[in-house]
């Protein structure tokens, strides 16, 4: 759904293995894998495994904090690994007005092309 109901999404039944995806890396607190509609030539989503009311950055709680800044860390983790570490962008999109679609906060990590500014 593309409204925020806090409840299940689709990231639910990836972090299940309940639908298949391409897991490039996972810890005891996230899980990152391949955007099925890349938008680049390396484009994953890393997001938390317990969503624990995070739906989107915009409803973070002083509880969430240690989460954030361990996703920020993964994302580095990740670029590294996909050999991008050099030039990425990571990206949140919060709410309709930013196209969220999927409300399990997840960040984007892109990267393997020129990228523009602003993004539009
Ligand atoms: P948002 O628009 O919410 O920031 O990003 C959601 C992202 O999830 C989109 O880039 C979309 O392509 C991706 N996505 C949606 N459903 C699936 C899925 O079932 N598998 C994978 N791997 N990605 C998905």
């Amino acid at each position: 759904a593309s409204v925020d109901n806090g409840g299940p999404t689709i990231f639910d039944k990836i972090i299940a293995r309940e639908i298949p995806s391409t897991i490039i890396y996972e810890d005891d607190k996230v899980l990152a894998f391949r955007d099925i509609n890349p938008q680049a030539p390396v484009h994953v989503l890393l997001i938390p495994k317990f969503r624990d009311g995070l739906t989107q950055l915009g409803k973070a709680e002083s509880r969430h904090a240690e989460i954030l800044g361990h996703l920020l860390y993964a994302a580095k983790v990740v670029a590294e690994k996909e050999g991008i570490v050099d030039g990425f962008r990571v990206v949140i999109n919060n709410g309709p007005e930013a196209c969220q679609s999927v409300y399990h906060l997840h960040l984007h990590i892109l990267g393997g092309r020129q990228m523009k500014w602003p993004p539009g």
